[in-house]
């Protein structure tokens, strides 16, 4: 059997090879970051007498509805708040501030999610950047999106063009199409020098 031959003319070297010959610098002689990726999940009731607070900003329902829960019940920044945790394995907002607990009733959860980053930043972590889809029948949220990621760099410390927020209906499925709820999914990325 001939040895596999990397030489001139033959192609590009293997991936095993170029990662070898990356490994540990991103081809500049300085050492790669850690990365770390946290994904996050949540949905809130539509209800009756509640106010519809998302990313920060409150929204007119065209039913009135709003978002039901202990805190203002946002569930875009809860999301984002659960992926940030998840970078670092470090559990899900219920352990941080229980539904059960006064102090968080009726809670702004764009403060909550900065009490988040400095549970990362105590790790020595830096955020990358976040990405978020809000599944939401009703309102249009197109023109609250650069408001929502302007409030949510704000407390993140980042630019806001780190920070992704899209929205999304579900065609009438399911839960969320129904109106029964509205959904968030959002990831984020951590770095360590
Ligand atoms: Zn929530």
């Amino acid at each position: 059997m001939p040895e596999p031959s990397n030489g001139p003319g033959e192609g590009p070297a293997p991936p095993a090879a170029a990662a070898v010959a990356s490994a540990g610098t991103a081809g500049t002689g300085s050492p790669l970051p850690q990365l770390r990726i946290g994904n996050g999940y949540d949905i809130h009731r539509l209800v009756p007498g509640r106010a519809l607070i998302l990313g920060g900003q409150r929204l007119d329902h065209p039913e009135g509805l709003g978002l039901d829960g202990h805190s203002d019940a946002d569930v875009l920044v809860h999301a984002l708040m659960d992926a940030l945790l998840g970078a670092l394995s470090l559990g899900d907002i219920g352990r941080y501030f229980p539904p059960d607990d006064p102090r968080w009733k009726g809670a702004d959860s764009l403060a909550l999610l900065e009490r988040v980053v400095e549970l990362v930043q105590q790790r020595g972590w830096t955020l990358v950047n976040v990405d978020a889809v809000v599944v939401a029948e009703r309102p249009k949220l197109r023109p609250h999106i650069e408001a929502m990621r302007a409030a949510i760099a704000a407390r993140l410390g980042i630019e806001a063009e780190r920070v992704g927020v899209k929205a999304t209906t579900n065609e009438g499925l399911g839960p969320t199409g129904r109106e029964e709820g509205i959904a968030c999914h959002a990831v984020a990325l951590l770095q360590r020098p």
